[in-house]
């Protein structure tokens, strides 16, 4: 038998697990899928939309592999960092460990103001609304105005479009009760979106790029004259541009015809507090976080222009744009795993497909998958795909690693060691009590957004 470790219940992870159990080389394979968090799905729990249901329930795939009766939930076990079990402790347990450990943290902006109050990145803006138990679920008060989105990829969008829509409309999601009374309550009626470079060059893909164009409280505003800067844009009849672009740009021109809407945004209040606006903004380059009273105010933008190969330069001029809210949408970075290699550049684990590199030579036993392996780019199902190479290259390698030494029980082991994994009846249990909790409130099931209210749950404690 080979006894697999799987570090991460994320998309890549599972799919990790999904490829083991796929494969018919080794037939005896026996997979533990590991998580810090006593709850499985990684991203797509706490990081995809609660609005984007469809892509929500990507989770009933995800649960059916960990359910397969080869495959054993453990929750609740960190692996690294202080307290956690150390990889070369893990490596003791099981033939081969994959680490699936995704992207953890944000890419810093790297600008003066940054670390402002007021100032996030939108990756714990996403984990409050999504209820990921290390963010205080009272973590956002959305008393602002006016608030600033930096980077122009699907995050961007994500977090803009959850600003501008009216709580009521998520009350039917899972969003935890301090997140939904906060946005209830939210006096957020400006939200602009800023990228540095062209519309041509945006990263949102047209679905999301469209969905602010439905939202029902909101409008969107998209300067012509900003559209116009982009070569791509201006000559788009004639440019072979990929489909993404062309239809992104297609999207973006019908919303820049129809001009400001007609609701004046100072007036009347009780017209102008009805309607949100999303600004999409192009052509502005971060530099500052302006500040004021302890707090951010605005953010200083250097204006740029296309310089003819992809980028863009300053164009000497620069614009001011109020904001008492600033998200950072720059992108995730992966976080070193304390005892594996990391590439601090690429923010990675060095891999060869998906073989860990130590010293430029594979370590016996140890892979990577998912973002961890590539970086933070690509939709969930390229997950599949970076999988598959990886759990190949450790089928090849199945020969010396069944001569590995391997525990008979790892779960006993780490008890043994002082953890106190929680299993998928435990998870079973928690998601017992977000649909009583959600009872209570007359809604669906609401996430308990706190370790204490997890762990409970999941020993199977009234909440
Ligand atoms: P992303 O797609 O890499 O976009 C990052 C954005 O930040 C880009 O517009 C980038 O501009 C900008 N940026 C980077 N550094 C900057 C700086 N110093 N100053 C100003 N702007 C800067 O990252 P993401 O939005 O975090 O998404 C990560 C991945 O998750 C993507 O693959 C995304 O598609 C996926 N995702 C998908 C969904 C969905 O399908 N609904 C939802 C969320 C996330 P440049 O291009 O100029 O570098």
């Amino acid at each position: 038998m080979l006894r697999v470790a799987v570090v991460g219940s994320g998309p890549s992870g599972v799919y990790t697990a999904q490829a083991l159990l796929n494969q018919s080389l080794v037939p005896d394979v026996r997979v533990h899928v590991l998580d810090r968090l006593p709850t499985p799905y990684g991203l797509v729990r706490y990081g995809v939309a609660p609005d984007h249901e469809k892509i929500k329930s990507l989770q009933n795939s995800l649960r059916a592999v960990l359910e397969d009766e080869r495959v054993t939930f453990v929750g609740h076990v960190q692996i690294g960092g202080t307290g956690g079990v150390s990889p070369a402790r893990l490596a003791e347990l099981y033939h081969a460990v994959v680490y699936c450990v995704g992207a953890a943290a944000d890419r810093p902006l790297a600008v003066p103001g940054e670390d402002l109050p007021g100032s996030y990145s939108a990756t714990r803006f996403v984990s409050w609304y999504s209820a990921h138990p290390d963010i205080a679920p009272d973590g956002f008060a959305l008393q602002a105005r006016s608030a600033v989105v930096i980077g122009v990829g699907n995050v961007a969008v994500d977090v803009a479009r959850i600003l501008a829509r009216g709580a009521d409309e998520l009350r039917a999601t899972d969003v935890p009760r301090a997140a939904l009374g906060a946005l209830a309550g939210s006096r957020v009626r400006e939200v602009h979106i800023a990228g540095r470079r062209g519309p041509s060059q945006a990263r949102f893909t047209t679905k999301e790029l469209r969905e602010l164009g439905a939202l029902p409280g909101a409008r969107i505003v998209v300067d012509p004259a900003e559209l116009a800067m982009d070569p791509a844009y201006a000559a788009q009849e004639g440019l072979p541009l990929p489909a993404v672009v062309r239809r992104n740009l297609e999207v973006l021109r019908g919303w820049s015809a129809e001009g400001e809407p007609a609701v004046p945004v100072h007036g009347h209040p009780a017209v102008s507090d009805a309607v949100r606006r999303i600004r999409l903004r192009f052509f502005l380059r971060p530099v500052e976080l302006l500040e004021r009273g302890g707090r951010v105010a605005g953010v200083r933008f250097a204006r740029t222009a296309p310089d003819g190969a992809g980028g863009v330069q300053d164009t000497g001029g620069y614009e001011d744009v109020e904001a008492q809210l600033v998200l950072r949408a720059v992108g995730y970075r992966g976080v070193e795993l304390p005892g594996l290699p990391f590439d601090p550049v690429r923010g990675t684990v060095p891999h060869a497909a998906g073989r860990v590199l130590r010293d430029g030579v594979p370590s016996p036993g140890e892979y990577v998958a998912g973002w961890i392996k590539r970086g933070p780019t690509g939709v969930i199902g390229s997950n599949r795909s970076c999988a598959k190479e990886t759990v190949a290259s450790l089928i090849e390698d199945a020969p010396l690693l069944a001569r590995r030494p391997a525990a008979d029980d790892p779960l006993a082991v780490l008890r043994a060691w002082g953890l106190r994994p929680v299993e998928w009846d435990g998870w079973l249990s928690i998601e017992r009590a977000e649909a009583a909790l959600g009872r209570s409130l007359g809604r669906g099931p609401v996430k308990i957004p706190d370790w204490p209210g997890l762990l409970a749950a999941a020993r199977g404690e009234e909440g």
